[in-house]
């Protein structure tokens, strides 16, 4: 064994071998991948190897798109069969809300370049014999679904990994990983040690033990998954002889199944709503080539199902139960990239799907190690996305519900239950007794809409039971005044000598004077958008950050990478030690300047001004700045000071009619200005001229602040995209994001959110367009559970487009 290496990877499974091939391919040969035992001694073995361009989300969905091209280049480059068999599939649907669940597949399938049809159940019959098509109402047909050789595909990658020069190691343990102070990493294995610049942890069912070994506690916890496979089925012979080809894929959601040809019978996997975690808190070392005993009546409820919807599985025997263990992360979606505070340390676990995903998470890791980027938009998949706050106990929970739900249809208004409340801030009672109705973010109750007494979410894809509720706190905003709680917010502090000079370096924004505020887009390497914020100038108090809540942990990564190693920039996430209120509509004012003895007059206290005052008793720091596009004002506020700012506000705003409002009416507010968000509109894929944010980027300035060159080529050459907000002709459902935007007969873009604006009374869609049609006002269309809506370009605000309520 090498004793240095410019990357270690640990794990030999479908993930290691796939992210050591495509560093390799990528041109860095100097790699080694140890394995404690024989390749496939993980979950990776006992799969049962089916894979699937579907998603949840688009940008996954298109890496599992490419894992699945990339299987016939392995197999060609390693000489290894790698046993794909490239059937298609049919994923059924049982009842009309999981048809327009499909519908919804099917459409965003269009800007994905994944094949997708909409067919009857008769249809789906004549494609795959063994189901019952009285039991389904329709179903969704892809090409792309197959089965492969779990063992064949993952020696694939390794041999063609080795072809370009890198190593394997087998029966090698890593025991301990080290930092030493040079930064490089000591991989310490039963054989001896590496030292390498970068580790890679892809342990699979050991991560948690791997990034143990460096004080990581990483949210994934393995399940137990059970399949069986029944005896030769005439039926299946009957069919093979008739076409000449085997039984395509089948996905019963509403059974909670999947079906495919095992030689001569069929294997039909579930998941089951009993779910049990296998190995809650330490994965055994000497778990290996063992399966777990199964468990038929945890799956029999499925089984039932099952047989009822393929009637050709009563009479026939089962051969073998395969019941094994594989991780999951608290939303089913893979953990990787680079973890914050142990640079060179980089994760690829929790891939739940490593035949459909394991190529796409080595793409992404590989292109990050080597260019500093994933190269695509992998927000779904980073590691980032969970804090501190994703305790195993949350992990356990969130596992359990999601891997219960894994075929379960998630409405756009449907908030799950397990692991919360977990966070929640000083005035959650207070809020819950006006009938808070909480959603969740980054592990934080939020307050979506206010619910009267026995009145709650009804799930749905169409306008639902809160819409009027919304559209009264809207109207409470717009004519009068509205509170709503803020924490969500990512707030930073930074100070030092050095700040000003970072942040300027930083940011792409001109930074603002003692006493203002100014949005700041933060742009990479490449020009594209990394962050936006509110940035505060708090003269010798430093430096006040407001970003986006879910992306704490992202943002601080980027942040303390960038960082001088000189001492001179400190830069904290205030995370729960700083809370949040915000009142916003025409009588703002009024309100605040009966709570503050401040001078908060317009020519005193003007748009995108910040000053720290007392609200009634509490010292707080005060922006005047607001999302909803209105007269508005945030409100900083230290946790124990929160109950006072709020009593001392609403008192205050009784006499204005003061009322609370949650997100969903936020939502409604800000459509109706344009404005986006990040995660939504702003992502590391667009740039700001791309985004719309272009204005907010001070170009000429000094500084050579990050992006820049890129930025300016940018603006030079005009991009490929251009953000755009459309009123769409719909009638009792909106886009929710993800939604395909037809011009001239085809698909040319997609939308990022939208929703109904109140207010205004319209409905709202937000997407990306090609430039070339950006400028065309009439002739788009956007398909909303499978019909198509005329809509055209709103151009200027529908609300307040000289922004006189803002800044009057
Ligand atoms: C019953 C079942 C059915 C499945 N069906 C499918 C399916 O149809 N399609 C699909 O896509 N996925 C399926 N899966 C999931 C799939 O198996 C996983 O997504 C995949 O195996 C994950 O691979 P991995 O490389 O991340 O982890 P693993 O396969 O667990 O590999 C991790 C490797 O790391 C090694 N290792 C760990 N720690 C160390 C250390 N300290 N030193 C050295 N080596 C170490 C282990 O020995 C192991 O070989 C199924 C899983 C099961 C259990």
């Amino acid at each position: 064994m090498k004793s240095h290496a410019k990357v270690v990877v640990i794990g030999g499974g479908v993930v290691g071998c796939s992210v050591l091939f495509h560093l390799a391919r990528h041109g860095w040969t100097d790699v080694v991948l140890l394995e404690r035992d024989e390749l496939t001694s993980g979950s990776t073995w006992h799969a049962a190897g089916g894979m699937h361009t579907i998603n949840g989300d688009p940008n996954v969905a298109k890496l599992q798109k490419y894992t699945i091209s990339l299987y016939k280049e392995i197999e060609e480059l390693s000489g290894q069969a790698t046993g794909v068999h490239l059937t298609g599939g049919v994923l059924l649907a049982a009842t009309e809300a999981r048809l327009d669940w499909l519908r919804g597949v099917v459409a965003k399938g269009r800007y994905l370049g994944i094949d997708l049809e909409v067919i009857s159940a008769k249809e789906a019959a004549e494609l795959m014999p063994l189901l019952d098509p009285k039991q389904f109402v329709g179903a969704v047909r892809n090409k792309e679904d197959g089965h492969l050789d779990p063992s064949g595909v993952t020696h694939a990658y390794a041999k063609a990994a080795r072809k370009l020069g890198a190593e394997v190691e087998r029966f090698t343990k890593v025991e301990d990983i080290v930092r030493r102070p040079d930064g490089l990493w000591r991989v310490i294995t039963n054989k001896g040690e590496v030292v390498a610049q970068h580790v890679v942890n892809a342990g699979g069912l050991w991560a948690r033990e791997v990034g143990r070994m460096v004080g990581l506690e990483l949210p994934v916890l393995a399940m137990e998954h059970m399949y069986l496979i029944t005896e030769d089925m005439p039926e299946v012979a009957a069919w093979n002889a008739k076409t000449g080809t085997e039984i395509i894929h089948a996905v019963d959601f509403d059974g909670e199944l999947y079906l495919r040809q095992e030689r001569g019978g069929m294997l039909m996997g579930t998941y089951e709503k009993a779910n049990k975690p296998w190995s809650e808190y330490q994965t055994p070392w000497n778990f290996g080539h063992e399966l777990l005993a199964p468990d038929i009546d945890r799956i029999a409820p499925s089984l039932e199902v099952g047989f009822r919807h393929f009637p050709a599985f009563q009479n026939t025997g089962i051969k073998q139960i395969i019941n094994g263990p594989f991780t999951f992360a608290p939303d089913g979606n893979p953990l990787v990239g680079p973890v914050r505070g142990l640079p060179g340390f980089w994760v690829a676990c929790g891939v739940m799907a490593g035949f459909s995903q394991g190529g796409g998470v080595g793409l992404a890791l590989s292109n990050w190690m080597i260019e500093g980027d994933p190269g695509a938009d992998i927000w779904a998949m980073d590691v980032a996305r969970y804090g501190d706050w994703a305790t195993m106990a949350y992990t356990n929970a969130k596992v359990r519900e999601n891997y219960s739900r894994r075929f379960s249809i998630r409405f756009p208004n449907e908030e799950l239950p397990a692991g919360r409340p977990l966070k929640t801030t000083p005035v959650y009672d207070l809020l819950s007794a006006k009938g808070a109705q909480f959603g969740v973010a980054y592990g934080l109750e939020v307050p979506l809409w206010y619910a009267p007494e026995g009145v709650k979410d009804e799930f749905s894809w169409r306008r639902s039971s809160d819409f009027s509720h919304v559209a009264r706190e809207v109207a409470t905003v717009r004519d009068g005044v509205g509170l709503s709680e803020i924490s969500s917010f990512a707030k930073y502090k930074v100070t030092g000598e050095g700040a000003s000079a970072w942040l300027d370096r930083l940011l792409a924004c001109k930074l603002p004077k003692p006493g203002r505020m100014t949005l700041a887009p933060m742009l990479k390497d490449d020009g594209r958008l990394i962050g936006d914020f509110t940035l505060a100038n708090l003269g010798s108090d430093g430096w006040f950050l407001a970003g986006s809540g879910i992306a704490e942990q992202y943002h601080m990564r980027w942040f303390e990478a960038h960082l001088p190693g000189d001492g001179s920039v400190h830069i904290e996430a205030l995370g729960a030690k700083l809370t949040g209120l915000a009142i916003a509509g025409p009588k703002a004012r009024e309100v605040l300047a009966k709570v503050s003895r401040a001078d908060v007059s317009n020519a005193a206290f003007p748009f995108m001004a910040v000053a720290r005052m007392d609200i009634g008793m509490a010292p707080c720091l005060v922006g005047r700045v607001s999302y909803t596009g209105d007269l508005g004002y945030e409100i900083w506020v230290a946790p124990e000071y929160q109950r006072a700012a709020y009593h001392a506000l609403t008192a205050a705003g009784a006499e204005f009619g003061i009322g609370l409002f949650g997100s969903r009416a936020l939502n409604a507010l800000r459509l109706e200005k344009n404005y986006g968000s990040w995660g939504r509109e702003y992502r590391p894929i667009y740039g700001p001229l791309e985004a719309g944010l272009d204005r907010f980027v001070a170009y000429g300035k000094e500084a050579d602040f990050i992006g820049k060159t890129a930025a300016l080529a940018e603006r030079k050459q005009g991009g490929k995209l251009r953000l755009r907000s459309f009123i769409v002709d719909a009638d009792d459902a909106d886009v929710i994001g993800d939604e395909p935007i037809w011009f001239g007969g085809a698909v040319r873009g997609w939308v990022t959110s939208g929703g109904y604006a109140h207010h205004s009374k319209k409905s709202v869609a937000v997407g990306y367009v090609p430039k070339e049609i950006a400028d065309e006002s009439d002739g788009f269309e956007i398909e909303l559970l499978g019909k198509r809506h005329a809509a055209r370009i709103q151009a200027a605000p529908l609300f307040d487009a000289n922004f006189e309520r803002m800044r009057g």
